[in-house]
């Protein structure tokens, strides 16, 4: 029933693809989420593609002038370059080539640095 919900929510939809079901989340339970993170993982929070769409931002950009999604700040945005590079690293120590998917970022390993590409966007 829960599982149910989970699957057909629309707005679990960037939460899904870290956490591909609720079984593995909770294998995950140990890991802290914080504000930022959960900004992230949610896909709501201060990103300005989804405050603009509820008129809470005058803009659907980033600092950096690029559409600001959590794709963007997570792959693409300059302003995370070096904290993004500390993250590719420790992804490419396991074997597994940039860029990841998602739910690779959601391991305990990569979370920390995702952590900190969360904070560092968002204060
Ligand atoms: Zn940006």
């Amino acid at each position: 029933m829960w599982q149910a919900e989970w699957r057909s929510s629309d707005h679990g939809r960037i939460t899904r693809e870290f956490f591909a079901d609720v079984r593995s989340r909770l294998k995950l339970e140990s890991i802290k989420i914080s504000h930022h993170t959960s900004q992230i993982l949610t896909g709501h929070g201060n990103i300005n593609s989804m405050l603009h769409r509820f008129k809470l931002s005058e803009t659907d950009l980033c600092h950096c002038g690029q559409p600001d999604t959590v794709e963007h700040i997570i792959y693409h945005c300059k302003e995370e370059k070096v904290e993004r590079a500390k993250m590719i690293e420790e992804i490419e120590k396991q074997g597994v080539r940039w860029p990841c998917t998602l739910s690779t970022l959601s391991q305990r390993t990569t979370f920390e640095h995702l952590s900190r590409i969360a904070r560092g966007k968002r204060s």
